[in-house]
C-alpha cells in the first residue's frame, strides 16, 4: 500500500487547513516537552509569528532514564489544546501506548510514533485504526526497508494520512547525536506516495548544526521539516542543546522561503 507502484500520485494529507505532501514546505516547530502552560504558549506564539505551520510538544515522553522529565500527560494535551484555540496552529505530539488512544482523539491533530517505537507493531496497528494523520519516524536503526514496512501497518488498518519523518540514524560517528540520513529523502520519495519530512533537531542533537541541516533537507526535496524551539534552552527539561533560539528560528524561515514556498 505505501508503493509508489501502485499509487504514481504523490499523497496529500491535509491537517485543518495545511496540506503536506503538496508545493508547499511544512514547518512544524515547538518545545521538545509540554513544560507548563505559561511557556508553551509563549513557544507557541513566537513559532506562528515566524510562520511554522504546525505546532510540536511531548506530554508523554519517551525518555532514556525513568527518572528523567517523563511529560505532564493529559495536562499538556490540555495545554496543546489551549495553543491550537489561541493561535490556530495545528498540534503533532507523540504516542507512547495504545492506552493514550482517546486522549490523543480528543486533542490533538497528529499523532507521532517516535523513534523508539517505530516497530511497535500494537502501537502502529493502533494509529492505524485512529485514522488521525500519523507522523511516523525512522527507528534508531532501521533500515529504509524496516521504516517503510512500519507504514504499511498503519495502512493496511484503512489510515492512508501517513507522514515519514527521518531523524538520524546511530552510526559509529559520536560528533552528533545521530547521522542524519539525508538520502533516505529521494529514496523513500521514489520508492512510496508517501510524504516525507526530516527532524534536523534529533538528527543532529547540536543547536548550531540543525539550520544548515534543515536547508539541506529542503533542498533535497523534503516536504516539510520539524525543529525543536525553545525561549531558554538551558532551562528546558529536554533537549536544551538541539533547541533553537527564537531569533535561530526566524533566521531559518527566512533561509526556507529562499528555497521552496512555505505555506
Ligand atoms: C521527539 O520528537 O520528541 C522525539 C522523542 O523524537 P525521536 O522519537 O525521533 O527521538
Ligand atoms: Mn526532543
Amino acid at each position: 500500500l505505501v508503493s509508489r507502484d501502485l499509487h504514481p500520485e504523490p499523497s496529500r494529507i491535509r491537517i485543518r487547513d495545511i496540506v503536506v505532501g503538496g508545493d508547499r514546505l511544512v514547518v512544524i516547530a515547538g518545545p521538545c516537552s509540554v513544560e507548563n502552560r505559561e511557556r508553551t504558549l509563549e513557544i507557541a506564539r513566537i513559532v506562528k509569528q515566524h510562520g511554522a505551520t504546525l505546532f510540536r510538544g511531548g506530554a508523554f515522553k519517551p525518555r532514556t532514564s525513568p527518572y528523567s522529565f517523563q511529560g505532564l500527560g493529559e495536562e499538556g494535551l490540555k495545554i496543546l489544546a489551549e495553543v491550537r484555540e489561541e493561535t490556530g496552529l495545528g498540534i503533532v505530539t507523540e504516542i507512547t501506548s495504545p492506552a493514550q488512544a482517546d486522549l490523543m482523539m480528543k486533542y490533538v491533530d497528529v499523532v507521532q510514533v517516535g523513534a523508539r517505537n517505530m516497530q511497535n507493531f500494537e502501537l502502529l496497528r493502533c494509529v492505524g485504526r485512529m485514522g488521525k494523520p500519523v507522523l511516523l519516524k525512522r527507528g534508531l536503526a532501521a533500515t529504509i526497508e524496516e521504516w517503510l514496512m512500519a507504514a504499511e501497518y498503519i495502512l493496511s488498518e484503512g489510515n492512508e494520512q501517513v507522514i515519514l519523518c527521518e531523524r538520524g540514524i546511530r552510526t559509529f560517528e559520536t560528533y552528533t547525536r545521530n547521522t542524519l540520513d539525508l538520502t533516505a529523502v529521494p529514496v523513500v520519495k521514489k520508492l512510496t506516495h508517501l510524504p516525507v519530512i526530516v527532524d534536523p533537531s534529533h538528527a543532529t542533537g547540536i543547536r548550531d548544526k540543525v539550520i544548515p541541516m534543515a536547508r539541506a533537507a529542503v533542498a533535497a526535496g523534503a516536504d516539510g521539516i520539524m525543529v525543536e524551539v525553545h525561549t531558554e534552552p538551558d532551562k528546558a527539561l529536554s533537549d536544551g542543546p538541539q533547541s533553537l533560539y527564537p531569533e535561530q528560528f526566524e533566521s531559518l524561515m527566512r533561509d526556507l522561503h529562499v528555497i521552496a514556498p512555505v505555506v
